[in-house]
């Protein structure tokens, strides 16, 4: 058996503290991986597996990555799934006795990555940790390790748990060991990726002395967040395994806020989905979402600001009134808005550079970037504090100019650094004596070269005498073979070439070895002034974080009132009472995929008393889906505290948006939909309040027609009498019979929306009317997309006689008595349909073609009195 060697040895001690981890063993320029590690990143990552020396008589497989681009690497391990723990030299390998000390210096997992080649700078990405008590009550902590940001709340109930980790989409969730086992099943449900983190970290009070530990006692007090044990002990957890992974104290994590679900409007991720919020249904991508609409940030920090907006809307008026106002401010003065915007687009990701600081992995540049930022500040505050009274002029005031800060980086650092401090040039000339001075010996030598080279020829009559430099024998004086004969005694031969030899003086090499040695000094005494530079940073991280916030804030609010001058929409009027009217809405998306001017607005008006439950019909394609959305989206843009694509809009707050889309119109599901269409419906049913806004597209239509009108009727009569008042609900439908509904149910309106039939072709008006729609042209829509007419003329045949059967058949669906208990709605609509069959009966008798027309109006003053 081989001895294992020193450098095994330490391999294999630090292997064996990250089991889980693919190890980054660094040796000299190099990231290598061994063993098993090796074997299965080599492919991963698409570099050769090699093999070194033997261990047990077996080659030992490695393979390795260039230590100067070792982020993307690590980046594609991530989106594996893999974690990477990154083993640095820990002290410099030239003056090390035996082999050079080695130690993890971070470990890299989903939650944890903070280089820029791997994050979206769009989109924050977050360790969360989940604690649970009873399956019912859930604690909840998410940091963002980049930028700072923790925050924690406490959660009732599995679907409202659901909903807020969907919202949130944590790149790594913690469980702890001895969580149930349902907890991390439902991770997995969701493809959220989670990592078992040690049970001692989830005990509340040593998650609470990790808390103290970092921000102090009285800090922690401060945040109120002692009531929320459950959140606390999640934060706990989060912020141990954060500075686990780091090797250190996370400065930039210098506040902790928790928050309430019951502020901001609720959207399941359902809703999230059919309302494209952040990307489409289609393909699931960006575009076509309403984010890659009204996003017009200018910054990282504003563009994560506004996700942050349209995943929380808002419920206090004040607030949303607050932005409204902002918004106004800014929408109503371009001239200050485009200054403001340009200003902006100067400032670099403030947060995530903050983090960086913390981290102790700025590089040169980022600070140089930083400082670009921030003397852009007082151009802000200025700006600001010319606006009238408000939020913003706030913003102006509270606005830190940071100068400082900017002051320090100038004063320090040369404008234009390398990226790296491994050659020198990042300190800047005056920043000190000591240094300065060996900059001034270093670029003195080019002088002091051909000043010796002179006095060289001058002294020995040789005019081809040259003095050069190389690795080998450093600095040389070269002689032609020719000129031997003239050389002086006190130079040395070193070497000899064909045509010439090279010598040294004893004056030449004291020279250089200053020079040398300059050299290195100067690398060694600017990485200590960077080292100190970033470490007296440090101290201004919970600054730097409060100006990125405003900032965030500021952007996000002048993107805001781009969009609205943009697409021209306009501030809603906020009312305390639930109701929603719009004039001349329109959808915000759609309408910029047509031509200008085509996209037809319409009207609503929605409240809890006579305009509770509109149910919209009309044929494919008449724009029923769009109408829906789009007052959808305009009620959360408002509780953003954006403008809305409207002529005019009265809202009140909506607690919760629920949107259920049939069946064959969701797209994006391969999943049984019939079964996941009831089961979403019946959440609504449990959790809608009278604040609530219900979206129906075409509910029932995964089933057959009987079956689907059945439910679709049965599911708005549960609507109307939602817990004695029932919810407001948008219904699109292409079940025509479901009008007959608004006579029996006091809340119940019919809308369609209108067309034309003009000989076989139909004509979409996209008009919203009161009324109901008796036909549902689906032959027309068929033939407008091309049907061949011999089946649409055999279609039409059918579809008379199956019209007759019908009328036989009353038109309305049978109700079936059944246990339901609710007897006074089926009498009712036994009644009804009793009626309607006389007046059928009725109608059947007549002959129109014996009459004469005062029969005629005789016979229908009849038919009238029957139904009155
Ligand atoms: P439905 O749900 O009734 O089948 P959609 O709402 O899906 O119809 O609309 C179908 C298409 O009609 C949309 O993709 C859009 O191109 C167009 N459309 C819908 N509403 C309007 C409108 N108000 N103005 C102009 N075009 C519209
Ligand atoms: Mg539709």
């Amino acid at each position: 058996m081989s001895k294992l060697t020193p450098m095994l040895k330490q391999y294999f001690e630090i292997k064996e503290k990250y089991p889980e981890a693919i190890l980054f063993f660094r040796m000299g320029d190099f990231y290598e991986m061994f063993f098993e590690d090796a074997v299965k990143v080599a492919p991963l990552l698409e570099i050769t597996l090699t093999s070194r020396s033997k261990y047990h008589n077996q080659d030992i497989p490695m393979c390795g990555v260039p230590y100067h681009s070792v982020e993307p690497y690590i980046a594609k391990l991530i989106k594996a799934g893999l974690k990477v723990a990154v083993c640095d030299q820990i002290e410099d390998p030239r003056t090390a006795k035996g082999i050079v000390a080695r130690k993890v210096t971070r470990v890299v997992t989903p939650g944890m990555v903070i280089s820029p080649e791997i994050e979206d700078p769009k989109s924050p990405l977050y360790l969360a940790a989940l604690t649970a008590k009873d399956k019912e009550q859930f604690g909840l902590a998410v940091l963002e390790v980049s930028t700072g940001d923790f925050i924690l709340t406490e959660i009732n109930g599995e679907q409202a748990l659901i909903s807020e980790l969907s919202r949130l989409a944590p790149a790594e969730t913690l469980i702890s060991e001895n969580a149930p086992g349902d907890l991390a099943d439902l991770l997995k449900e969701m493809s959220l990726y989670h990592t078992v983190f040690e049970e001692a970290a989830f005990e509340y009070s040593r998650a609470r002395s990790v808390l103290i530990n970092h921000f102090g006692e009285y800090a922690l007090a401060g945040f109120g967040v002692e009531d929320m044990p459950l959140g606390l002990t999640a934060a706990g957890a989060a912020l141990l395994y954060a500075e686990e992974n780091q090797e250190q104290n996370l400065e930039h994590v210098d506040r902790l806020r928790c928050y309430r679900l019951q502020e901001y409007m609720v959207l399941d991720e359902i809703a999230r989905r059919n309302l494209e919020l952040f990307t489409n249904l289609r393909d699931n991508s960006r575009p076509g979402s309403l984010v890659s609409l009204i996003d017009l940030t200018v910054t990282a920090m504003g563009s994560r600001k506004l996700r942050e907006w349209i995943s929380y809307p808002l419920r206090n008026r004040t607030q949303i009134a607050e932005r409204h106002e902002s918004v106004e401010m800014l929408a109503l003065d371009g001239l200050r808005r485009s200054d403001l915007r340009e200003i902006l687009n100067g400032v670099y990701d403030l947060e995530r550079l903050t983090g960086r600081i913390s981290l102790n992995r700025a590089n040169p540049r980022d600070l140089i970037t930083l400082k670009e930022s921030l003397r852009r500040l007082p151009q802000i505050k200025s700006l600001l504090l010319e606006l009238n009274e408000g939020q913003l002029r706030d913003f102006g005031w509270k606005l830190d100019e940071l100068t400082d800060i900017a002051d320090l980086i100038e004063k320090a650092l040369n404008d234009n650094p390398p990226l790296t401090l491994k050659d020198g040039g990042v300190i800047r000339p005056g920043y000190n004596p000591e240094l300065d001075e060996l900059i001034s010996i270093m670029s003195d030598g080019k002088g002091w070269i051909a000043r010796m080279e002179a006095e060289e020829r001058d002294r020995t009559n040789i005019s081809s005498l040259k003095v050069g430099f190389n690795k080998v024998f450093g600095y040389y004086i070269e002689v032609t073979r020719s000129n031997l004969d003239q050389v002086p005694d006190n130079y040395i031969r070193r070497q000899t070439l064909t045509n010439a030899e090279r010598f040294i003086t004893p004056e030449l090499k004291e020279w250089e070895s200053k020079v040398l040695s300059a050299e290195e000094k100067r690398v060694i005494l600017e990485q200590k002034f960077f080292e100190e530079l970033r470490q007296d940073l440090m101290a201004y991280v919970s600054r730097l974080r409060e100006t990125a916030d405003l900032i965030a804030e500021i952007d996000a609010l002048a993107s805001l009132a781009e969009a609205a001058i943009k697409y021209d929409y306009v501030r809603p009027e906020l009312l305390d009472e639930d109701r929603i009217e719009i004039v001349d809405g329109r959808h915000p998306v759609i309408e910029r995929s047509l031509p200008q001017g085509a996209f037809v607005p319409n009207d609503i008006i929605l409240d809890n008393e006579s305009n509770q439950i509109l149910i919209i019909t009309g044929p494919n394609m008449a724009g029923k889906s769009t109408i829906l959305r789009q007052v959808a989206l305009i009620v959360l843009l408002n509780q953003i505290g954006s403008f809305v694509p409207a002529n005019q809009a009265m809202l009140g707050i909506v607690d919760r948006i629920f949107t259920r889309i049939g069946a064959s119109d969701d797209l994006t599901r391969g999943r049984s939909t019939f079964m996941i269409e009831m089961n979403e419906t019946a959440q609504i049913l449990n959790q809608a309040t009278s604040k609530s806004l219900v979206i129906l597209d075409e509910i029932g239509r995964g089933t057959s027609t009987f079956d689907g009108l059945s439910i679709a009727w049965a599911v708005v009569e549960f609507m109307h009498e939602l817990e004695g008042h029932g919810v407001r609900t948008l219904f699109a439908t292409h079940y025509h019979e479901l009008v007959e509904l608004a006579k029996t149910r006091s809340r119940v309106k019919n809308y369609n929306v209108s067309v034309k039939q003009w000989r076989d072709e139909i004509i979409f008006l996209r008009k919203l009317i009161p009324g109901g729609t008796s036909h549902s042209y689906g032959l027309a829509v068929a033939r407008l997309a091309g049907l061949p007419s011999e089946i649409l003329d055999r279609a039409a045949e059918i579809l008379e006689n199956l019209e007759r059967e019908e009328i036989d058949l009353s038109g309305l669906p049978r109700p079936v008595r059944s246990n339901s208990g609710r007897n006074q709605d089926i009498d009712q609509l036994s009644l009804f349909t009793k009626l309607e069959e006389g007046l059928a009966d009725e109608i059947q008798r007549l002959d129109p073609d014996t009459m004469t027309p005062l029969e005629a109006l005789q016979k229908l003053a009849e038919l009238k009195k029957m139904i009155q």
